[in-house]
């Protein structure tokens, strides 16, 4: 049963028994207060007073579901609206850290597996606006989102969370399952190009990925991915740096070695 159904069964089941407790309150209010009109009077009263919260309860009930049911679905657009970025569709930063957060928390439940976070960081992305301009630059970050939506399963998240940086939460068993993906989705992506004729431009990422089988929060993997992405960088673009963390002292900086691109 879907979150926002439960909810308006909740608050209309609430107000009912609201209605049940006033009119129980009504119709003894009826007997005691018709009581020196005789006993058909004060029966009369009492049931009438029993009746009629009882009788327009149905209509405030149905005009409460209806009007909960379209508020609901107004809030779930805004959710949705302040979860997602305009330019790809993708989760933005706010909505990709609450998924994450989510997986790390299964982690913690499971104690099994473990949680891969990938940093994707487009290379040279200023000369691609430099040379052709803005709007290519926003075709070059929707073609990379693309790619990496299908590079991804259904239950991993993927998220813009900055200009030209994306990031991928997968859970996965090892850290030979993140590495794979990451791969997978950098060669992909450099097979794209924006631009026409001589002004094609090829794209490419790198990426940083960071490995950790016990629960850690999202700052500290987010850091230590994004060390690694750094070490992408410095070790010349378009390739991965993946390494794994340590359960207590941060990531293992000697499993850091970049991956180097194929030739
Ligand atoms: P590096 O390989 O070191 O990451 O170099 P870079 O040029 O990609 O990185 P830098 O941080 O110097 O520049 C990022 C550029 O991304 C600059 C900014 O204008 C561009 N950018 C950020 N958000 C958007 C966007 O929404 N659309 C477009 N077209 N460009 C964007
Ligand atoms: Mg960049
Ligand atoms: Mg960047």
């Amino acid at each position: 049963m879907s979150l926002p159904f439960t909810h308006i069964r909740t608050i209309c089941g609430e107000f009912l028994i609201l209605v049940a407790a006033m009119t129980l309150v009504s119709g003894t209010a009826g007997f005691y207060l018709f009581r020196g009109f005789g006993q058909p009077v004060m029966i009369a009263a009492a049931l009438f007073a029993f009746a009629v919260p009882l009788a327009t309860a149905l209509p405030y009930v149905v005009y409460l579901a209806v009007r909960l049911n379209s508020l609901m679905s107004d809030n779930a657009g805004l959710k949705r609206a302040a979860t997602t970025d305009r330019l790809t569709g993708l989760l933005n930063r706010a909505g990709f850290e609450g998924e994450i957060r989510r997986h790390i928390a299964t982690l913690e439940r499971k104690q099994q597996g473990g949680l891969m976070l990938l940093v994707v960081d487009a290379d040279n992305f200023k000369q691609i606006n430099d040379r052709l301009g803005h709007p290519t630059g926003d075709q070059a970050l929707k073609a990379i989102a693309t790619e990496l939506r299908h590079s991804i399963r259904a239950g991993d998240a993927l998220g813009r969370i900055g200009g030209e940086e994306f990031a991928i939460s997968l859970p996965c068993a090892n850290i030979g399952q993140g590495r794979t993906v990451a791969e997978r989705l950098r060669l992909a992506i450099n097979a794209l190009s924006v631009g026409e004729g001589a002004d094609a431009m090829r794209l490419s990422v790198s990426v940083g990925g960071a490995f950790s089988a016990a629960p850690q929060s999202f700052d500290v993997i987010y850091a230590a991915a994004d060390h690694n992405l750094y070490q992408a960088k410095q070790a010349g673009r378009n390739r991965s740096t993946i390494s794994a963390m340590g359960n207590a002292h941060g990531y293992l900086r000697d499993a850091g070695k970049p991956v180097p691109a194929t030739p």
